[in-house]
C-alpha cells in the first residue's frame, strides 16, 4: 500500500486539546483503555480459533506492557487479531461519532466516564502523549502490516511497515507534562489498580528475586493479573478457604469477614461477583466504598454509591457487570432501569443469604450476630424491602446473652409481659452495668430484658414498634417496675396540690441542681425502694435520636429530665414526711383582695381610679401569695438541708442510677460512715 496522509474524521479541529483539557483528573485511565483494547483483541482471537474460523497457530495470548524510562516511551503489545489498513481507517480514523467536539463540549463534566463508551478509548492515549503510533498486522491471511502515526494534531499518517507477528503494538511518546508515567512503579501501580483481574495475562517486566543484597530480574515474565478471578468460577468448585484467600488478596491486612455471597445471574441482566460481610463493631469501624466494580473483569470504580442501596456499600467485595451503564453520569445511574433491577437483585440476594445462614447455621449466625447487627439494623432502617425480609432473620439479644428471632421472642414473653392494653412490652437496657438495679428488679418479676446497646438502637426501637404489631419497647429504667408493664389501672395515692408541691420542693432540695425533675408520690409497698429515679421513655428516646442527628434538635436542647417516684408506703419516707409536717408550719393564709374593690373595678362604668384600685388589690394579693409560698418553700428547703435520712435515701437512689458524683458522692460516703458507726458502735 502507498503511504496515505489524511485528517482524522472528527469534524472539529480541536479534539485533542479538548481531550487533554477535560480529562485532566482522569488521565491515568489511558492505560486501562489501551490494555483493555489489547485484551479484547486477544479474546477475539481466542474466539476465532474456538469457532474454527482461524486455523493457524494461536500461540500464547498475552498483553505486554513495556516502559523505556529513558526514552519516555510506553508500549502496549498484543498478539490479538490486529487490524488491516482498512480497519485502522474505519476504527481509528473515523471516530465513532461525527460531531465529537460538540458532544464533548456538552458533556464536559462527565467526559471522563464517557470516554470508553463512545469509542474514544484509544484516543485517551493523547492525554499523556505527544505522539502515538499503531503498528499492526491482522490475523487475516494475506494482510500487510501497517503503521499509523499521529502527533496530536488532527493529521495522521498511515503507511506500510515491517511486522512479522500477528497483533498490535501501540507506542506512546509520553508528553513532558506526563513524565510521571515514565516510571516503573507508577505503571505497575496503575496496572494493579485497573488490570488486576483482566482475562488475558498482562505482563510487565520480569519477576524479581533477592540476590546478593539486591533485587534482580529473573527470566520469568511478571504477570500482573489473575485471569480467572474467583467470581468468574463456579461456586460448586470453590471452598470457604478460597473465598477467604481472595478476600485477603483484595484487602490485605483486613480482619477476616463474617460471611460471603457469590452472586451469579444472567437474566434479565448479567452480573457476577462476590460480596463479603465485614465485621462491623461500631460506627468507627465502618468502611464504606470497599466494593470494587468491574466491567468484564476491567476495574471501573470503587464508588458503588447509587448503584447499590446505601446500606450495601458497607459490604466488601466485587461486582462485575457489563450491563451497568458505567460510562454515564452518576445522577443518570440512579434512574437507569438496569441499575434499579441490579439494586433490587443484590438486596434480595443479601437477604436470602442471611436467611439461609440463619436457618441452617443458627449457632454460627448467633456467634457472628454482634458484628453483623449494625449492618442489618442500618439496612432495615434505610431499605424497606430489606427490612421486610430481615424481620425473619434479625435477632434480639437479651442481657443474659441469649438470642431470639422476633417470633421466638414474642412467644417467650407475651404471657407475662402483656400489659392491660394488650400490648407486649419489650423491656430493654442500653447499659448492663448502669441499669443493673433496674434489670435485677425486672428479672425478679420474671420479666426478660433485652440488650439494645447498638448505636442505631434509638431509631431501631421506633422502627420495630411500627413493624412488630401490638408491642411497645420500654427501657427498663423508664418507670417503676409496677408501672413498666401495667396490668390494670392502678389507683395512685391522691395528693392535694399543696401536698404535691411540698413533696416536690422537699425532694428537689436533695437532688443535684443540673437536671430537671418531675416528683410524684406513689404506693409501691413497704419493702420497695423509698425513691426511684427514672427517665421517661419517649423524652429520652427523642433526646437520644437527636443527639445522633436526625433533625430533632428541639428535644436535644432540653436539659435531661428525670421522673422521681417517692414511695409513700416506705417507712423512711413516712418518717421524713411526718418530721416535715411537725417542723414546717403550713403555708401562711393570704387575705384575699377586697371583693368590693374588685367588683367596682370590673364594672362597665368603672372610673379610671376604681380600675387602678382593683388592679393594685390584685397585685397585692399576688405578691402576698408569692411571699407566703417563697417563705414556705425556703422553710421546707431549710428542713431538707438538715434532714439526714432524706439525703441518705436520695443519694442511694442517685447511686443506683450512677448519678452520684464529685462532692455529693464524698458527702454521701462521709455520712454513710457516720450512720454505720452510729448503728454498730453505739
Ligand atoms: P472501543 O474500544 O470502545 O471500541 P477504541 O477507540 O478504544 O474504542 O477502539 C476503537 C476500535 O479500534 C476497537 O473497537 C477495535 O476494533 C480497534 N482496536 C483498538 N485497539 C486495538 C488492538 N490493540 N487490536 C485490535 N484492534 C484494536
Amino acid at each position: 500500500m502507498a503511504e496515505v496522509k489524511g485528517k482524522i474524521g472528527v469534524t472539529t479541529e480541536n479534539i485533542f486539546p479538548v481531550i487533554k483539557q477535560f480529562l485532566y483528573s482522569d488521565h491515568e485511565i489511558f492505560l486501562r483503555e489501551l490494555v483493555a483494547n489489547a485484551v479484547d483483541a486477544s479474546e477475539k482471537m481466542k474466539a476465532l480459533a474456538a469457532s474454527g474460523d482461524f486455523k493457524g497457530e494461536l500461540g500464547e495470548l498475552a498483553v505486554r506492557v513495556e516502559l523505556d524510562e529513558n526514552d519516555k516511551t510506553l508500549k502496549i503489545i498484543d498478539n490479538g487479531i490486529g487490524m488491516t489498513s482498512g480497519e485502522v481507517d474505519k476504527y481509528i480514523n473515523q471516530i465513532a461519532f461525527s460531531s465529537a467536539g460538540e458532544f464533548l463540549e456538552k458533556y464536559k463534566d462527565q467526559i471522563g466516564s464517557i470516554i470508553g463508551h463512545f469509542g474514544l478509548g484509544f484516543y485517551s492515549a493523547f492525554m499523556v502523549s505527544k505522539k502515538v503510533t499503531i503498528e499492526t498486522l491482522s490475523w487475516k491471511e494475506g494482510s500487510e502490516a501497517v503503521r499509523w502515526s499521529c502527533d496530536g494534531s488532527p493529521e495522521y499518517e498511515l503507511e506500510p511497515c515491517e511486522k512479522a507477528d500477528r497483533g498490535t503494538v501501540i507506542t506512546l511518546w509520553l508528553d513532558d507534562d506526563s513524565a510521571e508515567y515514565a516510571s516503573k512503579s507508577r505503571i505497575s501501580g496503575l496496572l494493579s489498580k485497573y488490570c488486576k483481574f483482566m482475562p488475558v495475562p498482562v505482563i510487565f517486566g520480569k519477576e524479581q528475586e533477592w540476590k546478593e543484597g539486591k533485587y534482580v530480574d529473573t527470566d520469568k515474565d511478571n504477570v500482573i493479573n489473575n485471569v480467572a478471578p474467583l467470581w468468574t468460577r463456579k461456586p460448586s468448585e470453590l471452598k470457604e478457604e478460597d473465598y477467604m484467600e481472595f478476600y485477603r488478596a483484595l484487602y490485605p491486612g483486613h480482619e477476616e469477614p463474617l460471611f460471603h455471597i457469590h452472586l451469579n445471574v444472567d437474566y434479565p441482566f448479567n452480573l457476577t461477583g462476590i460480596l463479603y460481610f465485614p465485621k462491623i463493631k461500631d460506627r468507627m469501624s465502618v468502611e464504606k466504598n470497599k466494593i470494587q466494580l468491574y466491567c468484564n473483569q476491567m476495574f471501573v470504580t470503587d464508588h458503588v454509591d447509587n448503584i447499590v442501596p446505601d446500606f450495601l456499600t458497607l459490604l466488601h467485595g466485587v461486582i462485575d457487570s457489563p450491563d451497568i451503564p458505567l460510562n454515564v453520569s452518576r445522577s443518570y445511574l440512579q434512574s437507569d432501569s438496569n441499575v434499579k433491577k441490579i439494586s433490587g437483585y443484590v438486596t434480595k440476594k443479601v437477604a436470602a443469604r442471611l436467611e439461609e445462614i440463619f436457618t441452617s447455621e443458627r449457632k454460627t449466625y448467633e456467634e457472628k450476630w454482634d458484628n453483623l447487627k449494625l449492618f442489618i439494623e442500618y439496612g432495615m432502617l434505610t431499605n424497606e424491602e430489606f427490612c421486610d425480609k430481615a424481620l425473619k432473620f434479625a435477632l434480639l439479644k437479651n442481657v443474659d446473652g441469649k438470642y431470639f428471632s422476633f417470633d421466638e421472642y414474642r412467644t417467650a414473653v407475651s404471657g407475662n409481659q402483656t400489659d392491660k392494653d394488650n400490648k407486649v412490652v419489650y423491656l430493654y437496657a442500653t447499659d448492663k452495668d448502669a441499669q443493673y438495679s433496674f434489670i435485677e428488679g425486672a428479672e425478679n418479676k420474671g420479666y426478660d430484658v433485652l440488650l439494645m446497646d447498638c448505636e442505631l438502637d434509638a431509631h431501631y426501637v421506633n422502627l420495630l414498634e411500627q413493624k412488630l404489631q401490638d408491642c411497645r419497647f420500654c427501657r427498663v429504667d423508664s418507670d417503676s417496675i409496677d408501672n413498666l408493664i401495667p396490668k390494670e389501672d392502678r389507683k395512685r395515692p391522691e395528693l392535694s396540690e399543696s401536698e404535691k408541691e411540698d413533696l416536690g420542693t422537699l425532694f428537689k432540695a436533695a437532688l443535684p441542681a443540673e437536671y430537671e425533675y418531675v416528683v410524684n408520690g406513689d404506693n409501691l409497698g413497704e419493702d420497695a425502694e423509698p425513691i426511684l429515679i427514672t427517665q421517661n421513655e419517649f423524652m429520652r428516646r427523642y433526646r437520644d435520636m437527636s443527639s445522633m442527628g436526625g433533625g430533632m434538635n428541639f428535644y436535644g436542647s432540653f436539659p435531661a429530665s428525670y421522673d422521681i417516684t417517692v414511695n409513700l408506703e416506705n417507712p423512711l419516707v413516712a418518717r421524713i414526711l411526718d418530721a416535715k409536717n411537725a417542723n414546717v408550719k403550713p403555708q401562711a393564709e393570704v387575705t384575699p383582695a377586697d371583693p368590693e374593690i374588685l367588683k367596682a373595678g370590673e364594672a362597665k362604668d368603672a372610673t379610671e381610679e376604681q380600675k387602678k384600685a382593683a388592679e393594685d388589690a390584685r397585685a397585692a394579693e399576688r405578691e402576698a401569695r408569692k411571699a407566703a409560698s417563697d417563705e414556705h418553700k425556703s422553710e421546707i428547703e431549710e428542713f431538707a438541708a438538715g434532714n439526714e435520712i432524706l439525703h441518705q435515701i436520695t443519694d442511694l437512689a442517685l447511686l443506683a442510677n450512677g448519678m452520684l458524683k464529685g462532692k455529693a458522692l464524698s458527702e454521701f460516703i462521709a455520712r454513710s460512715r457516720k450512720v454505720v458507726s452510729d448503728a454498730y458502735l453505739k
